[in-house]
């Protein structure tokens, strides 16, 4: 099947990288989790576009009017993207993390906001303290929607509450059961909030499909590393608050009043939520991408990712020192991310010298998310300062839509090839990481 063999076309594709057994040899990212590298598709529509680059809502000329166009219909892609009801925002932030403070900041005072402890910790810690109800990890999905239901049922006293959760995870790259527990929440009349920052790349969201009252994710993982992130979803608590930036563009009408102090009508739009000028750029490669994958078609995407996960499962499944991290066990169904430990081995040496000695790009460490880290690998993580110290951390490996099969597999020989030959390299600490 054609579509199962042909990777998106991305950046990066061409470039080599140094082996300390010498020669070079293509670099093969396997940190799409982290930052996925940029589609060529949003790379040449962003270099088309630079030089009509111009200021946003804030210039008469021609380029600002076209770059104020460029921005606006950026924002309908996106409501598109993501299903979008007729009155929900799109407010362009800088990442997941800006995207979620931002909602911390507007919710209403007497809201209780129920998490996870196993979320990343971008969903986890913007929330004030003294309102946060923190679940305990859940061992199946099933048990995910009964824990949230039982919290919310038995919250006092029963006001306004909002649910935090991930729509994929970042660890094991299990998908959470997004819809169930929005219709967990509504039933409990609570809102919910989707960490969509692992889901998106890999899966149609849409906030009407899964019926989630927000969405947020990053352009750097989808595709689109222009520093632009989104929060979209109801409009109401946004605009009754605060503006999370105060500044131009935020703000409708400023005037000194007779007692010497300053008076602002601040914008009900998402421009409420934007002040200072707009990252155009990012914006733009964010709907660039948009429209990318919802032209590859979804069908076409998901199939070709689950086979790039069912020939890296079954490749590790056969090298027994490998331990696979799972929340929520072998048959989850799950995106292009995971996560394991070798017997033996120091995760933090184990990646560098998959990318020393292979010219792999994973990453090490607990992947902020220190709590989940602690209930996968039953002790509490942490770095090891040795690169020969015992581990308690893991290594990910993550694809997406420009994987090729010799990724995964060059991948699956290396591991294979360090737990039986060793490494050929000695590796030594320096600054918190190893190297050769
Ligand atoms: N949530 C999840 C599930 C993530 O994986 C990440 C990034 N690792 C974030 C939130 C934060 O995204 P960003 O760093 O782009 O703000």
């Amino acid at each position: 099947d054609a579509s199962i063999c042909s990777p998106l076309p991305v950046l990066g594709r061409d470039v080599t990288v140094p082996l300390v057994t010498g020669g070079t040899i293509a670099y093969a990212a396997l940190d799409y989790a982290a930052s996925a590298p940029a589609l060529q598709r949003v790379w040449d529509d962003v270099a088309a576009y630079a030089p009509y680059y111009g200021s946003v809502h804030r210039g008469a000329g021609y380029l600002s009017q076209f770059s104020t166009d460029l921005f606006e219909k950026a924002r309908r892609t996106v409501a598109e993207f993501l299903g979008c009801r007729a009155d929900d925002q799109v407010v362009f932030t800088r990442s997941t993390t800006d995207s979620l403070n931002l909602l911390a900041r507007v919710v209403p005072a007497d809201c209780r906001v129920f998490v996870f402890e196993t979320e990343h910790h971008a969903a986890l810690l913007p929330w004030q303290d003294d309102r946060v109800t923190y679940l305990d990890a859940p061992r199946s999905p099933r048990q995910a929607v009964e824990t949230l239901e039982r919290a919310l049922a038995g919250r006092d006293p029963y006001g306004p509450a909002l649910v935090c959760v991930t729509g994929a995870s970042n660890v094991t790259g299990e998908l959470w059961p997004v819809r169930e527990l929005a219709a967990a929440a509504h039933a409990h009349g609570a809102r919910i909030v989707l960490d969509a920052a692992q889901l998106a790349p890999h899966h149609p969201v849409s906030l009407t499909d899964l019926d989630v009252d927000w969405v947020a994710f990053s352009g750097h993982k989808l595709y689109a590393p222009f520093g632009a992130g989104v929060l979209a979803g109801r409009a109401d608590w946004l605009r009754e608050a605060e503006p999370y930036l105060a500044g131009g563009g935020a703000s409708r009408r400023v005037a000194r009043r007779a007692d010497g102090r300053v008076e602002v009508e601040w914008h009900e739009s998402a421009a409420r939520h934007e002040a200072g000028s707009p990252n155009v750029i990012g914006a733009y490669a964010v709907a660039s991408a948009c429209t990318a994958l919802t032209e590859a078609g979804w069908d076409a995407l998901v199939t070709r990712e689950q086979y790039l996960i069912d020939r890296v499962r079954s490749g590790l499944a056969e090298i027994p020192q490998v331990r696979v991290l799972s929340l929520f066990g072998d048959d989850a169904p799950r995106v292009g991310v995971l996560s394991f430990v070798v017997d033996g081995w120091n995760s933090s040496h184990f990646a560098a010298a998959l990318s020393a000695e292979y010219g792999i790009g994973v990453r090490d460490g607990l992947f902020c998310a220190h709590p989940l880290l602690r209930t996968l690998l039953g002790t509490a993580p942490q770095t090891p300062a040795e690169c020969g110290a015992p581990s308690l951390n893991a290594i990910r490996a993550s694809f997406g839509a420009g994987t090729p099969d010799e990724h995964v597999d060059r991948f699956v020989t290396a591991v294979r090839r360090l737990v039986t030959e060793g490494a050929k390299w000695t590796y030594r600490t320096e600054e918190g990481r190893c190297v050769p």
